[in-house]
């Protein structure tokens, strides 16, 4: 088996800000771009210099951070943007033209000899500009396949570094980037190839994979796979499956990422573009390593690999267990001790039937919800509810501060509590955090908000990270229509989350 070293650049901060409703700011991405290089991305594609002031000054101070990855900026095939980026202080240089006759016709409008010629400028401008090129043809899957050959090979003696081959509207099958791939290592004389693929057919990932296996060396992926339409080939998903999968052709490969911190990465993303991976997402999503059902539950228990392809850890990611309409004992057990709670199998079958009872009424059960089920069957040796939410209004409006008032009943003792915040949702988080200080100081450490609908009667997701004072953490999520209630409701379940898993710890020890 013989191991080959693939490159990864990172396209985030270029064609996945192109992603529609996502623009950053330079300060953001100057951030997103050391979380990039902490990853252990090779190369950063920081941005399209020529597009506006901003920009331009976004890839000059990610070029100023002296990160240890390689900074490249894009340009078109003309000499205002390749002087655009040399002057944001690239030295390298991703430069591009359209070759397929539908671009060329429509778009440019210029033949294919007037694109070669263009090309071939560029790269040669570039060249003498001191910077590295490499060299991207537009719409490569959609371009005529003998022509597309021809405009490597003469960028290849223009001098371009290295040759990319983008499928920039994810038409292509794994078979055929695998055909072009191997052309153009002949037409470039061996220059390293990269693949760009899109995600339109939901391909981008084994197109890039049959790319690499084909010959090439790099590909250009982003976090999360955001970028225009349907995004492009996902980082955390290419880099695992290169990683972890038998590519059945005597190689194994290897890239500089380390895949530990590919789900703090992603979040970081989601959080700083304000947009949610969904749920089954690959690696990433939330659900990626939960498990329900009682089947699954049981196995893995038992034994984790039989229901998942690989350890959560090896993705800075922990396992969760859910119960619900699907669970069985085993799984159902596994959750309540590790909450220290114990339990005889007439307790557990008791337990279970009332979880299954309201999954069946089409509702989630949250970890409070059973443990609260839970200290029903259990009666006196059971545990309590111990923060409940009894009053709640906030105000808010133009002139007037934000204001909210609580009501708790925390051990059965009603506490209540007000607080101005600089929002409702301030408002009210500071009031549940004033009020709760008289018995325990809780914090609300990360606070996160998602839309999951559109219109004003959207859904919206809250999740929150609740710390006590000895700095240990419990996240919780609530779903709801109205935003600030949601986001009570939220702090609330995590405030008796961590609460109760205390309380437990200290009654064992
Ligand atoms: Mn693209």
């Amino acid at each position: 088996m013989t191991s080959r070293r693939i490159r990864i650049f990172d396209t985030t901060l270029r064609d996945g800000e192109q992603t529609p409703g996502i623009s950053l700011s330079p300060e953001q991405k100057l951030a997103i771009a050391k979380k990039l290089d902490d990853l252990g991305v090779d190369v950063i594609e920081a941005g399209f210099p020529v597009v506006s002031d901003g920009e331009h000054r976004g890839v000059s101070m990610i070029v100023a951070e002296g990160l240890s990855c390689e900074i490249a900026g894009l340009a078109r095939a003309n000499r205002k943007d390749i002087d655009s980026a040399a002057d944001a202080g690239l030295n390298y240089v991703h430069t591009f033209i359209a070759t397929s006759d539908i671009h060329l016709q429509y778009k440019l409008k210029i033949t294919r000899e007037e694109a070669v010629a263009k090309a071939v400028d560029a790269v040669e401008y570039a060249k003498s500009r001191g910077m590295q090129v490499e060299f991207s043809a537009e719409d490569a899957t959609r371009t005529d396949r003998s022509f597309l050959s021809k405009v490597f090979s003469a960028v290849a003696a223009a001098g371009a570094d290295r040759i990319d081959i983008p499928d920039t509207v994810g038409y292509s099958t794994p078979e055929y980037i695998a055909e072009i791939t191997a052309d153009a290592v002949e037409a470039s004389s061996n220059l390293p190839i990269s693949v760009h693929c899109h995600n339109d057919f939901g391909l981008a990932v084994a197109n890039a994979l049959a790319g690499i296996k084909a010959g090439a060396s790099c590909a250009h992926v982003t976090i999360n796979g955001i970028g225009e339409r349907a995004g492009n080939a996902s980082l955390e998903e290419f880099v695992m499956a290169l990683k972890c999968l038998s590519h059945g052709n005597g190689e194994s490969y290897t890239t500089g990422v380390t895949s530990e911190r590919l789900y703090d990465t992603s979040k970081y993303l989601s959080k700083t573009v304000g947009m949610q991976v969904q749920p089954n997402k690959a690696i990433v999503g939330e659900n990626a390593f939960g498990h329900e059902s009682g089947i699954h539950t049981h196995g893995i228990l038992n034994n984790p690999l039989t229901y998942e392809p690989i350890s959560p850890e090896l993705v800075g990611r922990k396992r969760w267990l859910h119960v619900g309409k699907h669970a069985g004992i085993h799984g159902m057990n596994a959750m309540l001790s590790e909450y220290g709670i114990e339990t005889d199998d007439r307790q557990s079958y008791a337990i279970l039937e009332k979880i299954k009872a309201i999954g069946d009424q089409g509702k989630f059960i949250t970890d409070v919800e059973l443990l609260t089920i839970a200290s029903e069957v259990l009666g006196e040796k059971g545990i309590r509810r111990l923060v409940k939410l009894i009053g709640f209004s906030v105000s808010t409006g133009i002139g007037t501060m934000p204001y909210a008032f609580v009501k708790l009943a925390i051990d059965d003792r009603e506490f209540a509590g007000t607080a101005y915040g600089v929002g409702p949702v301030d408002a009210a988080l500071k009031a549940i955090e004033g009020t709760m200080g008289r018995t325990a100081k809780l914090q609300v450490k990360d606070y996160n908000l998602a839309s999951i609908s559109g219109g004003s009667t959207a859904l919206c997701e809250v999740t929150i990270v609740v710390e006590d004072e000895h700095g240990n953490t419990i996240s919780t999520k609530s779903v709801g229509e109205d935003i600030v209630t949601t986001s009570v409701k939220a702090v609330i379940d995590g405030i008796n989350r961590i609460m109760l898993k205390n309380l437990l710890k200290d009654r064992k020890e």
